[in-house]
């Protein structure tokens, strides 16, 4: 591929034609090109961010926690390889309910791997630096001749037409592309979503995700701590060690991400790093010692939203242009990816029927395959949201109550973390390991 090189590539010919055009190439985009051109499918992505920007640790502070299904996608198209020795296994999940102040419920409930049906050694998830994860992505994009990115581009319009005719785009620079599908992975504003008159739902928390990396002094030992505070979840997030120090190991490292009211967020971001650690501390306690941010922060208001419709005439939405949830169980981005290993199994089986990506019948079957298991999770982590995000006496006490209660239900905790996991419902081959 080579991005210099795809551009002159692109521009040799007036009308380029193509079998898919995805506008987008962030992770979930990338991640789709990559699927679709390793199944032999032409695809050119469009990404309007230099790529040495996007993979910059200035451009966004966030870390994602990979499901055990997405890391299996990861590793069945071969990115998997290029984040392997940044990503921290999860080894254990404790979920706890308290106060600014005050230790932590002791009413938590605690995911382990042991108590997975199976044996496995293999850990629950893992959490990477979405730096790493776009730097996996861009390397193993340019090793796939069939994969194009054009950067920095984007679309200037896309005519869909109607029929077998297919779908023209103009770039903004005034190229033209045909293309059988054009899929959106252009993220919460997608322009091809409004263009196509879908319309979504929609609406803002009251709450911003404070996120940045965090040292600590005890090591984490692979444990996730999401401790619900009344503003809202408060999650500790087990990441490689940093750079050696000078008592001999690495920097103990945890990725946070802190869900506090909007109008208080601009406040804590201002405090010097001793005030904002002492504000952790206060809310997390001291189970790691002591707790400093290490490096910049980052805010990301948080909302919901659903497209109505993930299809129209040669056109799929995926990832963040289909649905926005709130960051509570870390499950957006694993969302997007299912999305991903959903509509290439799609397309690639229907290319092997000598279908068109974009036939109407293939579009519907993505579209009914994601949309029950998006609307779940986006009713779950809402509930959640409201269920914790308050200092209610009352429902304290039933939600202290129920973390018990699910806590000692072995099978109710299974089916919950086999969720968690993105091991549940009708997988697609690549969340199963296997090839397209
Ligand atoms: C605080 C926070 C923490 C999170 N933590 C997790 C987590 O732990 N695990 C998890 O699974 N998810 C998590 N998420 C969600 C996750 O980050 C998103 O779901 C994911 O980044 C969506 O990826 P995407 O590629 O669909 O969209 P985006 O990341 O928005 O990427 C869209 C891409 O399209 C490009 N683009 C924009 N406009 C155009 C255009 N007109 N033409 C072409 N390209 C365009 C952009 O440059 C970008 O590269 C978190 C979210 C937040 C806010």
């Amino acid at each position: 591929m080579g991005q210099g090189s795809v551009s002159d590539r692109a521009r040799d010919s007036d009308k380029a034609t193509t079998e898919v055009l995805i506008s987008g190439g962030g992770m979930v985009g990338l991640t789709l090109g990559i699927a679709l051109a390793g199944a032999g499918v032409a695809v050119v992505v469009l990404e309007p961010t230099d790529p040495a920007m996007a993979t910059d640790a200035a451009f966004d502070g966030r870390s994602s926690a990979i499901a055990r299904g997405t890391q299996r996608l990861m590793a069945a198209l071969g990115i998997w390889p290029g984040m392997a020795a940044a990503a921290a296994p999860i080894l254990d999940i404790r979920v706890s309910d308290g106060r600014i102040g005050s230790a932590a419920s002791r009413l938590f409930l605690h995911y382990g791997r042991d108590e997975l049906a199976e044996a496995t050694d293999e850990p629950l998830g893992y959490i990477v630096e979405n730096r790493v994860v776009r730097a996996a992505l861009h390397a193993r994009a340019s090793a796939l001749p069939g994969l194009r990115l054009i950067t920095p581009a984007r679309l200037a319009k896309a005519e869909r037409g109607a029929g077998a005719a297919p779908a023209e785009a103009v770039l903004g620079d005034g190229r033209c592309l045909r293309a059988g599908l054009v899929v959106a992975a252009e993220g919460r504003g997608s322009p091809l979503r409004a263009a196509a008159g879908i319309p979504v739902t929609t609406w803002d928390y009251p709450q911003s995700g404070i996120v940045c990396t965090v040292a600590h002094e005890a090591p984490h030992h692979g444990v996730a701590h999401e401790h619900f505070l009344p503003a809202g979840p408060f999650a500790l997030l087990p990441m490689t060690d940093g750079p050696m120090t000078n008592t001999g190991g690495g920097t103990h490292r945890s990725s946070l991400v802190w869900t506090e009211r909007r109008a208080l967020v601009p406040a804590m971001l201002a405090l010097d790093d001793e005030a904002f650690g002492a504000e952790l501390q206060r809310r997390f306690g001291d189970s790691l010692g002591a707790l400093r941010p290490a490096g910049r922060r980052w805010s990301y208001p948080l909302s919901l939203m659903h497209a109505e419709r993930y299809v129209a005439h040669r056109l799929a939405l995926v990832g963040d242009a289909a649905h926005v949830i709130h960051p509570i169980a870390g499950q957006g981005l694993n969302l997007g990816l299912r999305d991903v290993a959903a509509l290439a199994e799609t397309v690639v089986e229907a290319r092997r029927l000598g279908l068109d990506p974009g036939d109407a019948a293939v579009l519907a079957r993505y579209q009914q395959w994601r949309r029950f298991d998006n609307t779940v999770l986006m009713i779950a982590t809402d509930g959640l949201n409201r269920l914790f995000s308050n200092d209610s006496a009352p429902l304290r006490l039933a939600r202290d109550v129920g973390l018990a209660a699910v806590n000692r239900l072995p099978p109710l905790k299974r089916f919950f973390m086999r969720h968690a996991m993105g091991l549940v419902g009708d997988l697609p081959r690549l969340i199963r390991g296997q090839a397209l």
